[in-house]
């Protein structure tokens, strides 16, 4: 297959038992959020064909020989890596288009990052102690044999969001695929292209049995509620807002399935006093704009000290008046557009609350003046607000950074753990003991130091609190996806 056949006629299929088919809803648009183009057609399934992927998905574990058979697993998965990898150039367009990403991040956690990290799903698959034995012991008085069994928990059902497609659904597909599990994801509305090539890549160039992978595209968000209800599904991976995961997990209650949970967050990023806070205020609001601040883990409360919280938010806004949201394409930018207008308004909402609330802007504050296309928004630092504040505690999901002034160690560490949400963190500070310090009172998943980047292959990630349960990738993440048995033999 040439990497131009892929969404070849500008209409993407679903992907259901082997096959690439038609929607039975018909089709709905894909759209650049840069430019308010339609990019072309996404298959729009309904509820018959959801339940056809869920019927194949099952099919495909309880008749096959998939979930026993790890060389094939560890075949096929690097198969759909090596694929991947050969479509690169292809899918680094249609990122770029479809989700607005920035090219630059197009090769780390956009797209080159999560297709690499497929190798480490089949090496971890390959080299797992999938029974173990558990020694002697005599309970009762009787000694039997005992093997601790790892399998594959059955048919997955993964929802998934459009901010980072690609590393979402390749976080879920990899490890859950290569455990032994069968898979039916339902990506979101407002990125069905990034899904839909998997499926023709995973039919054209792979050996995945069919019913194995299921990709069903749709714009109709109750086909999510409904893989989660569906007796049929084992488990359901979910990515996206605390508010859908709560949704999620009460559907999945009456079939008591396995829930398994990557949602909001609303870091902070703590200096302490003895920091070099310009070049901490700097890093802070530049991760603020990358990618239009459309990152569960990005860090939008900037916490400093008191006395220089006029020279924080001074150093904030200068760095993020900097950044102009620009042309995605464009190598040199950092901050896209959002997603959708729907995105924008709502974004803009949080924006109009800071005034209400007794903020002021630093900088940005709305829509760029020389973009009317496109769903930007300008970079913006909102100061004089407290950490009760609606706009300094609820997940905006776009260029916001709100600065908030702390009282020294005990106070920065309160009002970082001050949040419903737990998803990760960040410590400055001139002494490593007493940012380790801070650190392991942070009441989250993970924590930079200093700089220092978690997000690896080999690093679970996830968050405490209403960011969600279970760790994706790393071996935490693989063992998401499998069921432990006890086989007890009696000794002869
Ligand atoms: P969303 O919750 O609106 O939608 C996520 C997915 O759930 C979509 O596929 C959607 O169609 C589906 N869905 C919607 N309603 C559903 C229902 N009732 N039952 C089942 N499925 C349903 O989230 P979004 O707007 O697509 O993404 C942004 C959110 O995702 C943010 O809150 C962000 O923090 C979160 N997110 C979290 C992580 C993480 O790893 N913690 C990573 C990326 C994004």
């Amino acid at each position: 297959m040439a990497d131009s056949s892929l969404l070849a006629n500008g209409v993407s299929a679903l992907f259901i038992d082997g096959k690439l088919s038609e929607g039975r809803a018909g089709t709905f648009p894909t759209i650049n959020p840069a430019t308010e183009e339609v990019l072309g057609l996404a298959a729009d399934a309904d509820a018959e064909d959801m339940g056809r992927a869920v019927e194949a998905a099952r099919r495909a574990f309880d008749e096959t020989d998939w979930s026993r058979n790890t060389e094939l697993r560890v075949r096929c998965v690097r198969q759909l890596r090596d694929a991947l990898q050969h479509h690169i150039e292809r899918l680094r367009e249609l990122t770029i288009s479809e989700v607005g990403a920035p090219r630059m991040l197009t090769a780390a956690a956009q797209l080159e990052g999560p297709v690499n990290d497929l190798a480490f799903s089949a090496d971890t698959a390959e080299s797992y102690v999938w029974n173990q034995d558990l020694g002697q012991a005599s309970p009762m008085g009787i000694p039997p044999r005992r093997t601790i069994a790892r399998e594959a928990v059955g048919v997955v059902g993964a929802i998934t969001p459009w901010n980072f497609p690609h590393q979402i659904n390749l976080a879920k597909l990899g490890p859950a695929l290569a455990a032994g599990n069968t898979l039916v994801l339902k990506p979101a509305p407002d990125t069905p292209w990034c899904a839909a090539v998997l499926g023709e890549i995973i039919a054209e160039r792979t050996d995945f049995p069919p019913g194995v992978v299921n990709i069903v595209t749709s714009s109709d968000h109750s086909l999510g509620a409904l893989l989660a209800k569906d007796p049929r599904v084992d488990m359901v991976s979910f990515t996206g807002s605390t508010a859908t995961g709560r949704s999620v997990m009460a559907d999945a209650a009456a079939t008591v399935k396995r829930v398994f949970l990557e949602l909001g967050g609303k870091s902070a990023f703590v200096v302490l006093d003895d920091a070099d806070l310009a070049a901490a205020s700097g890093v802070s609001a530049f991760t603020a704009c990358m990618h239009a601040g459309q990152g569960c883990a990005i860090t939008t409360r900037l916490v400093v000290p008191r006395g220089r919280y006029d020279e924080a938010v001074a150093v904030a806004a200068g760095t993020m008046s900097s950044i102009k949201p620009g042309d995605p394409n464009d190598p040199g930018t950092v901050c896209g557009p959002l997603i959708s207008a729907r995105q924008r308004d709502r974004v803009q909402g949080y924006l109009d609350l800071a005034i209400a609330e007794g903020g002021t802007f630093a900088c940005g504050g709305g829509r760029p003046a020389n973009r009317d296309v496109g769903f930007f928004i300008e970079p913006t630092v909102i100061a004089g607000l407290s950490n009760d504040a609606r706009p300094a505690r609820e997940e905006i999901f776009g260029p916001v950074l709100t600065v908030i002034a702390h009282d020294g160690d005990d106070d920065a560490v309160r009002i970082a753990n001050d949040s419903p949400y737990g998803l990760s963190g960040t410590v400055y500070s001139a002494d490593p003991d007493r940012a380790a310090a801070v650190a392991a009172r942070l009441r989250v998943g993970t924590v930079n130091v200093n700089g220092g980047v978690w997000y690896s292959a080999d690093a679970p990630f996830g968050g405490y609190k209403q960011s969600g349960n279970g760790r994706e990738m790393g071996i935490a993440g693989f063992e998401e996806y499998l069921e432990t048995k006890l086989v007890a033999t009696a000794a002869t």
